[in-house]
């Protein structure tokens, strides 16, 4: 076993009060240290009890029934079992529905839960708020209250899952809810694993998301370490524009940006996206279009635009409606794929950007 499965250092966020560590925050092979160091068991006994935690959803050890008395009791002085219960479900009038999770410390994250046709999408957070300070997204007001643990993460999907009604299932997940999850990295590759893998929650990478801000270093990283599909939010057609409402852009430039999405090695069919909020008068000139499509020259993308959700606590218009289809138009006459997000849950405050307004 390399030391990258070393066991989290106790102490941290991933132990309770009592020195009892958080097992759904363990990845596979973490798990099976902790079962051979912490209980004396061999490597099968993890596997039992990774599909305990993540195939049947057991809250407590007491129901994991093929493991002994005696094991289970070991278990409970040494292991939590983290789970989340949603403290508010808000319904929209499209049908999305809106999350709102109260973690064991008080702080409160958001998921989304977007039925369309066949396909139903959940959108997951990473952060409690956010330290990116894009001016655009109210998620960014909050500042950084944490990072996820990986159990808070892959449990957003699993509990949603269970919520559904017969029938119904998360077709797609989607890294766009509330922080960077690539300011996240080593939780969010954990949790990302958890929700691939077979005897956990099972979705295909070409069902999972992870949309950034331009975190450069961390993308290529990413793109080299899993085949999830990889979408940028990048908002502006040069780099003063998006230095302005994206202040990463100071640390990484626009330029450096594109420059690691041309070089990723993407898998065969697969493209990136390029998620592109459109704001009156600033983003959404024909001009615009132009320069995307110049940017955009040599990478294998597709580019969805997002006119922007009204928001009384910001000074920033969508498009009229015809601009907008302008914007597309010009795109697509240059062979470029391009689609407009129709948005959803807006009533609910559960649309892009939106998330975090009624955390506490
Ligand atoms: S848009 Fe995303 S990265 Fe930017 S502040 Fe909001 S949550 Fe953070």
């Amino acid at each position: 076993m390399s030391a990258s499965h070393t066991l989290p250092k106790a102490g941290g966020l991933l132990y309770d009060e009592q020195g009892r560590i958080d097992l759904k925050s363990l990845s596979l092979p973490e798990l099976e240290r902790f079962t051979q160091e912490a209980l004396g068991e061999r490597p099968f006994r993890a596997r039992q009890l990774w599909k305990w935690l993540w195939q049947k959803g057991a809250r407590t050890f007491q129901e994991m029934s093929d493991l002994s008395g005696e094991l289970r009791g070991r278990l409970a002085e040494k292991a939590t079992i983290a789970f989340l219960e949603p403290e508010i479900i808000l319904r929209s009038a499209d049908g999305t529905l809106k999350y709102l999770w109260r973690l064991q410390d008080g702080q409160t994250i958001e998921s989304v839960l977007i039925p369309d046709g066949e396909r139903t999408t959940l959108c997951m957070s990473s952060q409690v708020g956010c330290s990116m300070g894009c001016t655009f997204c109210l998620t960014g007001d909050l500042g950084l209250r944490r990072h996820l643990k990986p159990s808070e993460i892959a449990n957003q999907p699993l509990q949603v899952g269970r919520q559904l009604p017969e029938g119904t299932r998360i077709t797609n997940l989607v890294l766009m809810g509330m922080g960077e999850p690539l300011h996240n990295f080593e939780n969010l590759l954990t949790a990302l694993r958890i929700c691939m893998d077979d005897n956990a929650l099972n979705y295909s990478h070409r069902r999972i998301t992870v949309s950034t801000v331009g975190l450069t270093p961390k993308l290529r990283e990413l793109a080299a370490r899993l085949p999830v599909n990889l979408a940028v939010s990048l908002n502006a057609s040069t780099e003063a524009q998006r230095r302005e409402i994206m202040p990463i852009t100071k640390r990484h430039s626009l330029e450096e940006l594109l420059e690691a999405c041309r070089e990723i090695k993407l898998p065969a069919g697969k493209r990136i996206t390029f998620e592109y909020v459109l704001f009156r008068d600033q983003n959404d000139s024909l001009e615009d279009a132009a320069r995307l499509v110049k940017l955009l020259h040599g990478i294998k993308a597709k580019v969805n635009l997002i006119p922007y959700n009204e928001n009384p606590d910001r000074d920033l218009r969508p498009p009229a409606p015809a601009r907008v289809q302008a914007f597309q138009n010009h795109l697509m006459s240059r062979g470029m794929n391009c689609t407009v997000r129709t948005p959803r849950g807006q009533d609910i405050s559960a649309a892009c950007g939106q998330l975090g307004k009624a955390v506490g």
